[in-house]
């Protein structure tokens, strides 16, 4: 298949945003791709190369990809330039020089799908001598043989930004309309949740229909995507919800890790998937000694220690370990830290994400000896709303952030990649007077008056509506900055800058500058009112009104953890709504 096919149909995807109309398009695609060609599909319309857990990462320096265009247009170098600080997106440079240049070879091939998935690859993974002029050399060769479309969207995939505003769950019911039928989507997203690679499940699909998926099995070394928890506003809620008796676990704050154990080997995923062992070679040695099993996936918190005194330290020490190759050893002695493991979903060759939470915290405690640094999630089983409440309170007592309850109903399965009521988080903030935190994205910002002159004064907050796949803006944040974090601002901030609102964002505010939604922030605020200068769950609730929050507050935390598409939803926040206006 034409990569020219492929652009066309991404042209018209991004000019809608309506999750069924993107359906249709993709369906419309997909019915067109050779079996043989799914996989690449899939990936490339995610942006990406291969599935997160595979750590194929994009990026190509952005002067090392204008000269290409260069080479490839013969457009006058200055006039890239300018572009490119005009419009600060390759996509679009690369668009308007291929359409502007002056004559077209007789010598240029027809771009098929094939050709540019690998020469992605072959870019993306070069390295060491050499590899500058091998990565010119080949993405020079494809803007010459590209239109304008193809041009656009081969420059945006290859730095990363592709970001068509396609939520993975939208590749989920195109993929079960175009192979099964509609109601199988359930089925399909199972597999996905399963094995987190869309494009396998896609293949299977397309060469085996509806059966093919069976193949899809929880497998040590293949990360399966997160279960994560709703919210309530109290205990005795959520005893009634959870049928009046629950499993309350303490919840740590730290760093989510999935580890897969077999034999000696040992790997550890993030909650985005991301392969961390290299980061934490004392986690590996500590799940070696501790685990008796022969193989195993277990899910825990990573969380920061003082060594000396034994206490938990803030969640951003672990943050330091992360991203640093190089001084390892010394990261490792200077920020040590602590695994308490909450959940098994795997042991000794049997799957048990499909057996109730009971049962797996057996299996937890069956295959791990606590040691020093590795120990169970604590935890209190009662139908007692006081006894939870003090659990509760001692749990913040310790500096705790709060506490998870899990169903102990027997269809308490592990739901890989959704929320569900199965797991209630509880958190301090809930309890003053509806004083709750979010995780909200950064879309823009103001420039600073007084003393934040000269720096970001306040910025732009944004939900994500997860339905849509769009940022919805919800509040204006200006308090909470101490002068370390205003200073460390335009460094977080300046690599995303945008020249107008990211097309992602939906905002009805004018701000001073523009950032392509990365950066996640947690903020507190007061309350919930409806606003008509912000989008936020936009007529959910009254015609011309979205919600905002106010008096918001940054607290300090910075959710490294969390991608801008992990931020509170949309959908959360009318809940909250609903929930405080009760
Ligand atoms: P939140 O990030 O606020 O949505 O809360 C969910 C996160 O709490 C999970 O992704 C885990 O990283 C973390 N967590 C801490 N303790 C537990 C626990 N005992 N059970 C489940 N998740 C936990």
């Amino acid at each position: 298949m034409d990569y020219l096919t492929l652009a066309q149909a991404y042209e018209k995807i991004e000019a809608t945003s309506k999750r069924l109309e993107m359906t249709d398009m993709l369906v419309e695609l997909f019915r067109n791709v050779p079996e043989s060609e799914i996989e690449k599909v899939v990936l490339l319309t995610q942006g990406k190369l291969a599935p997160d857990f595979a750590g194929q990462e994009l990026g190509i320096a952005e002067k090392l990809a204008l000269k290409a265009i260069y080479e490839a247009t013969r457009v006058n170098e200055t006039d890239i330039q300018k572009l490119w600080l005009k419009e600060g997106d390759l996509g679009t440079v690369a668009y308007e020089a291929v359409s502007r240049r002056k004559q077209t070879s007789l010598f240029t091939d027809t771009l098929s799908i094939g050709m540019v998935f690998d020469s992605l690859v072959q870019i993306s993974s070069a390295s060491g001598s050499g590899s500058q002029d091998l990565k010119l050399k080949l993405l020079a060769k494809l803007m010459h043989d590209s239109s304008p479309v193809e041009a656009k969207y081969i420059a945006r995939t290859l730095a990363g930004k592709l970001r068509l505003g396609i939520a993975d769950m939208t590749l989920v019911d195109a993929l079960a309309i175009t192979f099964a039928t509609k109601q199988d989507r359930d089925r399909v997203e199972l597999a996905y949740n399963t094995c987190s690679d869309l494009a396998r499940v896609a293949k299977l699909l397309a060469g085996k229909g509806l059966s093919g998926l069976s193949e899809i099995e929880l497998e040590v070394g293949i990360p399966l995507r997160a279960m994560l928890a709703e919210r309530l506003p109290g205990i005795p809620e959520i005893l009634d919800k959870l049928g009046g008796k629950a499993a309350f676990e303490y919840k740590y704050d730290g760093l989510r890790i999935q580890a897969h154990i077999k034999g000696e080997g040992v790997q550890l995923f993030t909650r985005q998937l991301e392969d961390v062992t290299g980061q934490f070679p004392d986690l590996v040695d500590i799940l070696k000694v501790a685990f008796k099993g022969k193989s195993g996936v277990l899910e825990g918190e990573c969380v920061p220690v003082d060594i000396n005194t034994g206490e938990m330290l803030p969640f951003q020490t672990v943050s330091r370990r992360r991203g640093r190759k190089y001084e390892l050893t010394s990261a490792v002695d200077e920020f040590p830290v602590m695994l308490y493991l909450f959940d098994c979903l795997y042991l000794n060759g049997k799957d048990l994400t499909q057996t109730p939470y009971t049962n797996r915290r057996k299996k937890l405690i069956s295959c791990i000896s606590e040691a020093d640094r590795v120990k169970l999630a604590e935890v209190l089983v009662t139908s007692d709303a006081d006894e939870a409440e003090a659990f509760f309170q001692k749990v913040i007592g310790k500096g705790g952030e709060g506490i998870m309850a899990k169903s102990l109903a027997d269809d308490s399965f592990y739901k890989a990649g959704s929320r569900g009521w199965h797991w209630i988080k509880f958190k301090r903030d809930y309890k003053s007077e509806m004083n709750d935190t979010v995780d909200l994205a950064v879309v823009g910002g103001f420039s600073g008056r007084g003393k934040r002159a000269g720096r970001y004064g306040a910025l732009l907050m944004a939900t994500y509506n997860r339905d849509e796949g769009r940022f919805e803006t919800v509040t204006k944040l200006g308090s909470g900055f101490d002068d370390d974090f205003l200073a460390a601002l335009p460094e977080l901030l300046d690599p995303h800058l945008v020249k107008k609102p990211h097309r992602l964002v939906n905002s009805a505010m004018q701000a001073d500058f523009w950032f392509e939604p990365s950066l996640v922030l947690e903020v507190k605020g007061a309350e919930i009112t409806l606003s008509p200068t912000h989008t936020c769950a936009w007529e959910l609730v009254r015609k011309g009104s979205g919600l905002a929050i106010r008096f918001p507050r940054y607290t300090g935390k910075v959710r490294q953890d969390k991608a801008p598409e992990d931020a509170t939803t949309s959908e959360e926040m009318l809940a909250l709504y609903n929930l405080q206006a009760k």
